[in-house]
């Protein structure tokens, strides 16, 4: 595969603080980089040489943008894959493709595709009435987590339905909206894997963390993990196998229940850089963001060596204002405002430092 020469401009599609960070990393490689997202003064256009505000089918918009780069990525799972089509159509280069995206974008199409490659799930059922969750719910003993098959995040667009929930009123929480419903898996921990693979089907791996989840939000990374061998080399393993089955160019992640005996099962994979993720650039030889630069231009992956232990911990709403101690690394989004629950930066603690 070619490599993009030096100077060249990567257009990243989304502007939040996934773009800031991929935008900075491919700075540091001398690219420049054009963001492209719905919203004025983003994370992402604070960092970026150009940015075009505009929605994400905006067809004159795309063809700037398409002018204006020369490869396209993308930090936000949930752009249309109609945009990707349009902008392919005009002769763009987007990586990753639109099958990452077709597939990441729907809960259930996800959850097929992993069994389709023989990888676990939690057992689900489509919903698309309140009749499916009710009888859905009955082979569940009246227990299971809703979720809307499309755009949820941060535990949006979730419902926990307990024996006395009602099923009219548990799918009114979500909006009576298209959603699968899922046994709750009983895990005794929480890890990830996160692939980098070029075009030409190159690619590493980062150590899976040992994450935790507050509230359906991811509270903190830790590596190690203190995982098994075996349940570290399966997360690895598995991870591989969707990226390649998707035929994903850049980094990928898949997030994955542990349950007691070791054994792993997919909760939901990223085709993008992500929050379990953020520990890899303090800790690693190389991290997530320059290594989804590196494999979405062609240049040459770097073995992402971990150097020391670490702890990566999110910093929620408020907690950017002081939540940080004085040998912690700090990364902050640049939002505007700190609303309740939102992600507004992150810390890295090194543990073994001597
Ligand atoms: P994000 O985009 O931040 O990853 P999300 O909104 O896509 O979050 P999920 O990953 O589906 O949400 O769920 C968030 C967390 O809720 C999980 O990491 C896990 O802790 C818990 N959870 C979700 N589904 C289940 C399940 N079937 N059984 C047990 N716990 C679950
Ligand atoms: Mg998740």
């Amino acid at each position: 595969m070619s490599m993009l020469p030096v100077g060249s401009t990567i257009g990243i599609l989304g502007d939040g603080q996934l773009g800031r960070m991929l935008a900075s990393a491919a700075a540091r490689l001398g690219f420049d980089v054009v963001v492209f997202g719905p919203n004025e003064d983003s994370p992402a256009s604070r960092v970026a040489k150009h940015t075009i505000v505009a929605d994400y089918t905006d067809k004159d918009a795309l063809a700037e943008f398409h002018v204006r780069t020369n490869v396209i990525t993308l930090e936000f799972e949930n752009v249309p894959v109609e945009s990707i089509q349009i902008l392919e159509d005009m002769g763009a280069t987007v990586r990753p493709g639109k099958t990452s995206l077709e597939i990441c974008q729907d809960r259930h199409l996800e959850k097929q595709f992993a069994r389709g490659n023989d990888i676990p799930t939690a057992p689900y059922w489509v919903i698309n009435s309140v009749e499916d969750l009710a009888a859905a719910l009955k082979e569940l003993d009246g227990k299971g987590i809703l979720k809307t098959r499309r755009d949820g995040y941060d535990g949006h667009g979730q419902a926990r339905v307990s024996k006395d929930d009602n099923p009219a009123t548990a799918y009114a929480r979500i909006g009576n909206q298209p959603a699968v419903l899922e046994a709750f898996v009983p895990f005794i921990g929480e890890t990830s894997g996160i692939v980098a693979r070029q075009a030409d089907g190159t690619y590493t791996t980062f150590e899976p963390a040992r994450n935790v989840h507050k509230d359906g939000i991811l509270y903190s990374s830790t590596v190690p993990s203190g995982f098994d061998d075996e349940t570290i080399a399966d997360t690895i393993e598995y991870t591989i196998r969707l990226a390649k089955a998707l035929d994903h160019v850049g980094v990928m992640a898949a997030e994955f229940f542990v349950l007691e005996n070791g054994d792993i099962v997919l909760n939901e994979m990223a085709p993008r850089v992500h929050n379990s993720g953020h520990w890899t650039p303090e800790a690693c030889q190389v991290g997530q963001f320059e290594q989804h630069i590196r494999a979405i231009t062609g240049w040459p992956l770097i073995r992402p060596r971990r150097t020391v232990d670490v702890e990566m911990i999110n910093l929620l709403g408020d907690d950017v204002f002081d939540a940080f101690g004085s040998d912690d690394l700090v990364t902050i989004y640049g939002k505007r405002e700190a609303r309740a629950g939102r992600k507004m930066g992150h810390v890295v603690r090194r543990l073994n430092l001597g």
